[in-house]
């Protein structure tokens, strides 16, 4: 079981990570991590260099918090997709390019690459588009999640879920990864779907293989 303290360390270790690894800049994106009857959450608005374990802040199921630091904006879909799905113990939303480039056009990735399977699916959905922070965005994402661990969100950027953090981050990067190789194969010509069966067959050896097999 971990502390409180070591989940806290797990976001500010793994928020430093987001701007190397591609996925983010500046202060867009945020992390979580459930934890008792709540979660830990990345404060709003703070670059992640200068984010300490003091400023991640605790947030009840119903919002509530006691804190210095506001939690991140995007509080309510962090808790509804904990409240939504018992599965999910860590949460990474960022704003990549490839990603978000698809978001911007409204597309989903769909099954051009076997990897689509780290999604949780056939697809990885794209959510309608809503104001960052509001109730409808977190709605809008929760159903894009269902059946899944990841989704794009319209105009914005992406969500990966996980058994834990280092999962979460893992599924992100793959997102991305898929992100710019179907974006290639736009360019390239015209990408060849798998077929249904295809697909879950992958899925299903997915169950035992690497992070997706550790909870
Ligand atoms: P916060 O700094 O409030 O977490 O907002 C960043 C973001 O990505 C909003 O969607
Ligand atoms: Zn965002």
């Amino acid at each position: 079981m971990s502390t409180d303290r070591t989940l806290r360390e797990q976001i500010v270790a793994y928020g430093l990570k987001l701007t190397p690894s591609g996925l983010s800049q500046g202060t867009s994106g945020n992390l979580s991590i459930r934890s008792g009857d709540g979660f830990l959450i990345t404060p709003s608005g703070m670059p992640y260099g200068e984010i300490t374990v003091d400023d991640i802040v605790p947030v009840a199921m119903d919002g509530r918090y006691e804190h210095p630091r506001r939690p991140s904006s995007e509080w309510r879909f962090h808790r509804d997709i904990y409240a939504a799905r018992p599965d999910v113990h860590a949460i990474v939303h960022a704003h990549p390019p490839y990603s978000t480039g698809l978001a911007m056009c409204r597309m989903d990735i769909p099954a051009a690459h076997y990897m689509i399977a780290v999604g949780g699916g056939d697809s990885i959905r794209c959510s309608d588009y809503y104001t960052y922070g509001t109730q409808e965005l977190s709605d809008a994402v929760v159903r894009a999640l269902e059946g899944r661990l990841a989704c794009l969100m319209a105009n914005h950027g992406m969500i990966a879920a996980g058994a834990n953090m280092e999962q979460a981050m893992w599924r992100a990067i793959e997102v991305e990864t898929l992100a710019r190789q179907y974006t290639i194969a736009l360019q390239v010509g015209k990408p060849v779907m798998l077929r249904d069966e295809e697909v879950t067959q992958v899925i299903e050896k997915f169950g035992n293989y690497g992070l997706m097999s550790k909870k």
